[in-house]
């Protein structure tokens, strides 16, 4: 073994650390920690960060990538080392182009914008807003101008997220989403409505809960390397592949806090599955947001909403909410938990429409960018989109423009790994199911180890390995292509509503 890899290994497990140490000290404050707490915990949080970010642009690890640049191409690319060096100098590349300063007022930025969006959203008051959008703008476009040259600035910022993919590939994809979906909005509007008034109401909490716990261990959790706590927004986190955290929210009006639990364990087994001897390295997580996306969406929805699955759990679901469920069968709860129909927040979106919503942010976030659309037009311009898409008009800012924490902060470039997570999850399903025909029996016997064990070979055990657009090739067999996806709804739709929609 080369010491000079040795070394640069060594570099970055402390840098793992101190990264999985921040991503704790969140977890915590997000479901133990007091109130009062929280000013301590950002300066505690951030000087995590600062060390980790030091340390990454390093002269040291500048060195050793210079030393180890005449060995690396003598490496095989696809073996551990030879991405180890890959996935660093990448990393490192990024880092050391933004100035430490740049840096700093991004992150402080868009704490006060966390912060004034709360407010802002409580006082439904658009216009305290704009100060800290032209702020958080101006600050990105400064970011953006570190990265020269480049084809399009939304670039830069996508690549943050989702690495190595291009805004015009995005674009094609979308226009291929939304050339299919808008009309089949249409349809599903104009089609009788499905009653979904069972699951709206007096949905006892504790019940709820203990069935998550129970179809949670069906899906693989064990109490040895995962925990489920109650948080305002669920999230997966983990501190390495051996413990793994998520949280949910359960309510009495819907059970979006148990499908909440599906999606987070999609994210948590990602991280879970990686293969043991990447840990402490920058290889240890999941490649892209899309690419935990799709996983995360898989359980939730190709697993989580499909009758095969609740014909396993629908009976014990019914045991423990038999005051709202007893008289229900289970296709009126499968159609139920399946109802396509408009709404005007994005998070309890269905499976259809949510995409929508995603692509018109996708729209505004560039239209910003390029100066094109002025932050003081933003409201007018997401009530257009919102009614041009989805026929719906906001209420009000909460159920508007103001709905989401990623403009709090500007994190632009996000918003479109929710929906190409969507798009990826069917292909890599597609595949999953032609290797293992009877996933369908097997999920009607409470059995998901096949399909775990299917996701660990072919996505998981990679972690950052191979760059996202090969994971998704290894994975699905072929690059991203929406033809699976909108198939998958189209089938659904048949299946929820009848032929009279597609
Ligand atoms: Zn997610």
């Amino acid at each position: 073994m080369d010491q000079r890899i040795e070394r640069l290994k060594e570099a970055a497990a402390v840098i793992n650390d101190l990264e999985k140490a921040a991503a704790l000290l969140s977890w915590d404050e997000e479901t133990k920690m007091p109130p009062g707490g929280a000013e301590a915990r950002a300066e505690q949080r951030a000087t995590l960060h600062r060390l980790a970010h030091e340390r990454l642009i390093s002269d040291e690890i500048a060195g050793l990538l210079d030393e180890l640049a005449p060995v690396e191409s003598g490496l095989d690319p696809d073996s551990d080392d030879g991405a180890l060096i890959r996935v660093i100098r990448r990393d490192h590349e990024k880092a050391r182009r933004v100035p430490p300063e740049l840096h700093a007022e991004m992150v402080r930025s868009g704490s006060k914008g966390y912060r004034a969006w709360l407010a802002a959203r409580e006082a439904e008051d658009f216009e305290s807003m704009l100060p800290h959008y032209e702020r958080g703008l101006e600050l990105r476009r400064r970011y953006v101008e570190c990265f020269t040259p480049y084809e399009d600035p939304y670039d830069v910022l996508l690549d943050d997220y989702e690495p190595g993919m291009k805004t015009a590939e995005v674009d094609e994809i979308f226009d291929q989403l939304k050339t299919a979906l808008v009309p089949m909005i249409q349809a599903v509007a104009d089609a009788e409505p499905v009653d979904d008034s069972f699951l709206r109401r007096g949905l006892p909490i504790e019940p709820q809960r203990r069935f998550s716990a129970w179809a949670l261990q069906k899906f693989g959790v064990d109490c040895e390397h995962w925990r489920l706590d109650d948080t305002v927004h669920p999230f997966a986190s983990s501190t390495s592949s051996a413990d793994i955290r998520i949280t949910t929210r359960f309510r009495e009006t819907d059970l979006g806090g148990v499908l909440a639990c599906f999606h987070e364990f999609g994210h948590g087994l990602y991280e879970r599955q990686i293969a043991p001897e990447l840990g402490r390295t920058p290889l240890g997580s999941g490649v892209s947001a899309a690419l935990h996306e799709s996983q995360s969406r898989m359980w939730e929805n190709l697993v989580g909403r499909g009758l095969s699955c609740w014909r396993c759990f629908y009976p014990r679901l019914q045991e423990e909410l038999h005051d709202n469920l007893g008289t229900v069968s289970l296709e009126d709860f499968h159609r139920a938990i399946n109802k396509v129909h408009p709404t005007l927040i994005r998070v309890e979106a269905d499976e259809v429409t949510y995409n929508l919503h995603i692509i018109l942010r996708f729209e505004l976030e560039r239209e910003l960018l390029a100066g094109r659309l002025a932050t003081r037009d933003l409201r007018e311009a997401f009530d257009a989109k919102m009614e041009e898409y989805l026929g719906l008009t906001p209420t009000d800012l909460k159920h508007g423009v103001l709905q989401d924490v990623h403009w709090s902060d500007f994190s632009f470039g996000y918003f479109p790994t929710y929906a190409l997570g969507n798009v990826i999850s069917v292909q890599i399903w597609e595949r999953a199911c032609a290797d293992l025909p009877d996933l369908d029996e097997q999920f009607e016997q409470g059995e998901f180890g096949a399909l775990r064990d299917w996701l660990r070979d072919h996505v998981h055990r990679y972690g950052r390995k191979f760059t996202p657009q090969e994971t998704v090739l290894r994975a699905a067999g072929g690059p991203i292509d929406p033809g699976p996806y909108l198939g998958y709804l189209e089938r659904k739709l048949g299946e929820v509503f009848g032929a009279a929609v597609v």
